[in-house]
């Protein structure tokens, strides 16, 4: 996870900015680092809160499973119940059942009870000689055979009974789960462990409804003046909505992540980092001669620059995109911020500030000058930006990034070459955008990130983006051409198959 140092200035081209002579650089460096500290604690809290609504999510998931096999046994156990009885009037029924049986036949059923106690009383008389009257036996007769009509009644409800049932576990079996609720309070059948799994499911669901709405909001953007202090979030200068602010860093920002908030929503559906409208943090003017712009697990810092070597962050769109994107990553993939895995966060968090950058200035791809940074650096930066995707190791005098596989850096520093060895996925992304387009490849890379796992090593990235694009062809999303395309990329850059 990039909660850690994701700067966009590396830590490598600011020590090399501080050999130089630069001080606000070694300044910089030991300021962003003081601030994580303060930092962890909400991150953790944040952490907290997605574990429990994982929790209730897996809830919600495993009783509808439980709910579903329940359902599936009753209705089993009761299809073979009836096949299986020899007999239709062998059929056992269930204790509801019986009740309204015993409901549907009340009438008749007491009827019988009385007339058997009468017939009992006349045969007593008749036995004991009280009542000699032949008139006894036509009422003996008379009884017996209405007891043989309540009978024949009986059973007559009893069928249409088994047939109201047999209906119903045939339409259980092809209706949704709120259907068999209703069902199951209109009629018997259906036993009392499902019910207890019905009202379970729909608890945990509300408790889910509950957490997103008191947890997460309308990916509203609140953008911070921190006033040159390193201090976050000290006056919020412009949040959703508002009007425009005096200062032009705030306006910047803001409209910036407006549009890049829109771009996620429209192309992919999915809304502000966590795809659950969490709110959009951003602090501008983020402390003094601040050489640096940082994703901090759940907002976004920008300094101002200190004008010779750098000027504000927050003037750059590919810059601010780029940390827009950690959050993304962060939230989607989890990448590991070290290594292999910590390059492709970094080369994703490129690729989209690439993207937007092109969208939002209406370039297309060969218009689009493939650097980034290049609206930060001022007067005295050696170089003209901080990464060219087009030319890695090109942009400036400390830019070390490798173009290819030959030259792909296995130290420890810059945690492992995390702004470094991005640049050969920077590379073959480039490629591939400038046979395919952007509008093709945005969809390739950000479906892929779905199916990254978080320490994801380069040789996998390749193979997932090859079968991400063979299905996105399948579905017909992209077109037929666009596997060789990318796997000759690849190949540009050094990678086998
Ligand atoms: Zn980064």
């Amino acid at each position: 996870m990039c909660n850690k140092n994701c700067l966009i200035v590396p830590e490598f081209i600011l020590e090399g900015l501080a050999k130089d002579g630069s001080i606000d650089a070694k300044e910089t460096l030991h300021n962003l680092n003081e601030i994580q500290n303060n930092k962890e604690l909400k991150i953790h809290k944040l952490t907290e809160i997605d574990k429990t609504i994982k929790d209730v999510e897996t809830l919600v998931i495993t009783t509808s499973k439980k709910l579903e096999n329940a359902l599936a046994n009753l209705i089993n156990t009761q299809e073979k119940r009836i096949v299986d009885s020899p007999k239709s009037n062998e059929i056992q029924f269930n204790d509801n059942e019986i009740d309204s049986l015993i409901l549907s036949n009340y009438h008749y059923v007491k009827n019988t009870f009385n007339n058997y106690i009468q017939i009992q009383q006349n045969l007593t008389n008749k036995i004991k000689g009280v009542d000699k009257s032949p008139q006894n036996f036509d009422i003996i007769e008379r009884l017996i055979k209405n007891i043989d009509t309540n009978l024949n009644t009986s059973l007559n409800n009893l069928t249409e009974l088994q047939q109201i049932r047999l209906i119903n576990l045939e339409k259980s079996s092809l209706l949704t789960k709120k259907d068999i609720t209703n069902i199951n309070a209109a009629t018997t059948g259906i036993s009392l462990v499902v019910k207890d799994l019905i009202a379970e499911l729909v608890m945990a669901e509300e408790k889910r409804i509950t957490l997103y709405k008191t947890v997460y909001n309308n990916a509203e953007r609140h953008i911070y003046d921190c006033e040159n202090r390193w201090v976050l979030r000290r006056t919020l200068a412009r949040k959703e909505g508002d009007g425009i602010s005096i200062d032009p860093d705030v306006n910047k920002a803001y409209n910036i992540i407006g549009f890049t908030r829109s771009y996620f929503k429209d192309r992919f559906n999915y809304y502000s980092f966590d795809n659950r409208g969490m709110d959009i943090i951003v602090n501008v003017n983020y402390g003094r001669n601040n050489l640096n712009a940082k994703w901090a697990g759940d907002e976004i810092i920008l300094g101002d620059g200190n004008g010779k070597k750098f000027i504000s962050f927050a003037q750059s769109i590919d810059v601010i995109v780029h940390e827009y994107m950690h959050g993304i990553t962060q939230l989607i993939a989890k990448l590991k911020y070290y290594g292999q895995s910590g390059a492709i966060d970094e080369h994703y968090a490129d690729v989209f500030a690439i993207i937007i950058k092109q969208r939002m200035l209406n370039q297309t791809e060969e218009e689009c000058n493939w650097l980034i940074g290049d609206q930060v650096i001022g007067p005295e930066f050696p170089g003209i930006a901080l990464r060219s995707m087009k030319s890695p190791g090109s942009a400036n005098n400390h830019d070390l990034q490798p173009s290819h596989m030959d030259n792909f850096y296995t130290g420890s520093k810059d945690y492992g070459g995390v702004h470094i060895n991005s640049g050969i996925l920077n590379k073959a992304f480039y490629l591939a955008s400038m046979k395919l387009g952007i509008d093709i490849t945005e969809i390739i890379w950000f479906e892929t990130l779905k199916e990254l796992k978080p320490k994801v090593k380069f040789i996998d990235f390749f193979l997932i983006i090859l079968r991400t694009t063979s299905k996105l062809i399948i579905n017909q999303k992209i077109p037929l051409k666009s596997t060789s395309v990318i796997e000759e990329s690849f190949m540009n850059v050094g990678f086998r198959q």
